[in-house]
């Protein structure tokens, strides 16, 4: 296959929005990567083309029936103008185990990287610079073939768009509150919970509406099967901290492996710190924190990178954790790893790619 990219720039440019006002997902940029697949050409004609929208037909399996998959990375401007990337190999390969579990058509991972740098590089005007800012970056695939019936597609895209986004964060890292979630599960095991798919995110908004008129930012969801175990927080993995102890709840076929627990758990082992990934019941939490030992709580994913946990509604009790603040070890894992992504701390993993420019 001929996979040299296609780069057609566009005539006009939109106006960016200001670095300090930006949302999340809101914005998007000048210009956009797609690669078709068709069965018998496989994946196909990767090019570069003006930000636009796309034309489907009305019978397209990915309206119908979700064969989708999607990724979430973020580019970060330095102080110095560089550009990085922080461990992008994890999420296309993650985007390749989606690919799997949804019955789509793996993709060349390194054509996918290299796409996803000239797409950066040719709206790079576009990567914010006010502290905490990024460009968010959403590679995805959709199944296009109009047929109605239950079946794989036998056509796809692959698009790569880009959004610049806001501090996650703006007036300091803040602690959230959120609820035990007793009715809804989000995964089961032998289910689509490890793949990044929509219809886990349709399905999960429920939960997350009867939360919100509650006051509660997000879920804690529990395991589908026996609704005991502690699986995630809303989208975001979750550790505690009790008695000293770092503690995650175990990857079990139903939690999706995310790219930051990984690096937290390395990071962590790095400073000497060990973590348990085992099974965690929400009984176990509720012990910790009628005894005193309920430390820490954070979720952790791309967007926030960590999202400290302030409050627990479990039952009709309220669990208020280190009096609603930041927690010491969050703030230190936040803090190292913002540094590295942003390049002002050192890198001793490797985990920074930098994008030529
Ligand atoms: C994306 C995601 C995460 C976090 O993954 P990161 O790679 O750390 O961004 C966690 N849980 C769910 C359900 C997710 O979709």
């Amino acid at each position: 296959m001929d996979d040299k990219i296609a780069i057609t720039l566009s005539d006009t440019r939109k106006k960016k929005p200001q670095s300090n006002q930006l949302l999340f997902g809101r914005h998007f940029t000048d210009h956009m990567f797609i690669l078709d697949y068709k069965e018998d050409q496989g994946w196909h004609n990767p090019r570069i083309i003006p930000y636009q929208p796309l034309t489907l037909d009305p019978a397209a399996m990915v309206f119908h029936y979700g064969q989708t998959v999607f990724e979430g990375l973020k580019a970060y401007l330095s102080k110095d103008e560089q550009i990085y990337l922080f461990r992008p190999y994890e999420n296309m390969r993650r985007l390749n185990e989606s690919n799997e579990r949804l019955c789509i058509p793996t993709v060349d991972e390194e054509l996918a990287i290299r796409a996803l740098i000239q797409l950066i590089q040719v709206d790079k005007d576009w990567i914010p610079n006010a502290d905490g800012t990024a460009l968010y970056i959403r590679p995805f695939i959709v199944a296009t073939e109009p047929y109605l019936g239950v079946a794989p597609s036998k056509t796809y895209k692959f698009i790569i768009i880009l959004s610049p986004v806001g501090a996650y964060y703006k007036e300091g890292i803040n602690p959230i509150k959120i609820a035990v979630e007793r009715k809804f599960v989000r995964a089961v095991p032998g289910g689509t919970g490890t793949a990044k798919t929509g219809g886990n995110y349709a399905g999960s908004l429920k939960a997350q509406e009867v939360a919100a008129d509650k006051g509660y930012a997000q879920v804690l969801w529990l395991d589908g099967r026996e609704n005991t175990y502690i699986e995630e927080v809303g989208s975001m993995n979750i550790f505690f901290k009790i008695n000293g102890q770092v503690i995650t709840p175990e990857l079990n076929g139903s939690i999706l492996e995310g790219i930051t627990r990984k690096s937290i758990i390395q990071l962590l082992s790095h400073w000497g710190i060990s973590v348990e990934e085992r099974k965690i019941s929400i009984s176990e939490v509720y012990e910790a924190y009628q005894s005193g030992n309920l430390q820490e709580a954070f979720g952790t994913g791309t967007a926030a990178v960590i999202s400290p946990i302030g409050e627990f509604l479990w039952e009709q009790e309220t669990l208020s954790i280190n009096n609603g603040e930041t927690g010491e070890l969050s703030k230190r894992l936040y803090d190292t790893l913002t540094g590295i992504q942003y390049g002002t701390l050192d890198d001793p993993f490797d985990w920074r790619i930098t994008v030529p420019q």
